[in-house]
């Protein structure tokens, strides 16, 4: 993915919904679509390995030439097995992608004219886990690291304490020099111990990183990792506020509102995990100059993604 020319406006996406609806009036202009994106250095038979361009069935199949192998063009990918057409399904990015703050399932009905609200809701939920690219790249550089506090009524107290209600999400942003922020992630952990946060951090960010926390003992045994500690104690009372560190604190504040307009706050914590992988992705996309930008990726990152069946995504089984 990385070694390709970078993907142009109107050539490999399109820059508006008027160029949208010209480019994928029917299935078979987004199956050529699917196949383009999914293959973009070419299709090799799974067969007899040839590489001569298949044909695609009005079925959807990829029928090669040589040895007549068929495959779905769909399979492995979001759209499996689905009972709609794909051209809703990529109205559906489209919405997605193009408000800045995403769709809501409700939203998403209404717009499609999907007959039932667990139908949105299903796709959101699949596109969502589209949006978080396996294997991708560790943070670096100096990386800010807090835990912020999500959900639930507002009472205070100790760090970690009085929070029964809430979920506790720990974030770690590129903080660039000399202002500015780069690429962000975020986990939702059960406590601020350190055996919550310190693999959260090693997971996200390279070895040899700056980490930059609060004096929370919870971040104490970073040292022991290759990681450089920088620790900025601005109060040793234990702030109830407690957000310090500026980075995360701007960061954070986005989400929160994010949450309570787009979903009306209603997001249970086993479900938490896909708005913040919604939010990461939108966030570490922020400066792609164009909506339809955010469309390809996504649809990169879709057609490479299995689909998960919607008893999977109820019991919100997140894997990072
Ligand atoms: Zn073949």
């Amino acid at each position: 993915m990385e070694t390709l020319p970078r993907p142009t406006a109107g050539i490999d996406y399109p820059q508006n919904l008027q160029e949208f609806d010209r480019w994928f009036g029917d299935e078979a202009a987004c199956r050529s679509y699917i196949f383009r994106v999914r293959w973009p250095q070419g299709y090799e038979c799974f067969r007899c390995r040839s590489k001569a361009p298949p044909w695609i069935t009005s079925r959807g199949y990829l029928h090669c030439r040589k040895c007549g192998g068929e495959i779905s063009i769909t399979a492995g990918t979001v759209f499996e097995g689905t009972r709609k057409p794909l051209r809703v399904w990529f109205q559906a990015i489209w919405l997605v992608t193009s408000q800045k703050h995403g769709a809501s399932a409700l939203g998403l009905q209404r717009v499609l004219g999907l007959g039932s609200y667990q139908t949105a809701w299903t796709w959101l939920h699949k596109l969502r886990r589209a949006m978080i690219r396996p294997g991708r790249e560790q943070l670096h550089g100096s990386v800010e690291v807090d835990e912020t506090y999500v959900g639930g009524v507002a009472t205070g107290g100790k760090r970690g304490r009085g929070t029964e209600n809430k979920e506790i999400v720990v974030i770690a942003v590129e903080v660039l020099r000399p202002k500015g922020f780069g690429r962000v992630r975020m986990r939702r952990v059960p406590d601020v111990s350190g055996d919550s946060l310190v693999p959260f951090i090693c997971d996200v960010a390279e070895p040899g990183c700056e980490i930059l926390t609060d004096g929370w003992g919870g971040y104490s045994s970073l040292s022991k990792h290759s990681y450089v500690h920088s620790r900025t104690v601005l109060s040793d009372s234990g702030d109830p506020a407690h957000v310090t560190m500026p980075g995360v604190h701007r960061i954070a504040a986005i989400p929160k509102r994010w949450l309570l307009g787009i979903h009306q706050g209603a997001v249970s914590g086993k479900h938490l995990d896909y708005y913040l992988d919604e939010y990461t992705f939108r966030f570490n996309r922020r400066t792609s100059r164009s909506r339809g930008m955010l469309f390809y990726r996504l649809m990169q990152q879709a057609v490479a993604t299995a689909s998960v069946p919607y008893r999977q995504l109820v019991d919100g089984n997140h894997k990072m």
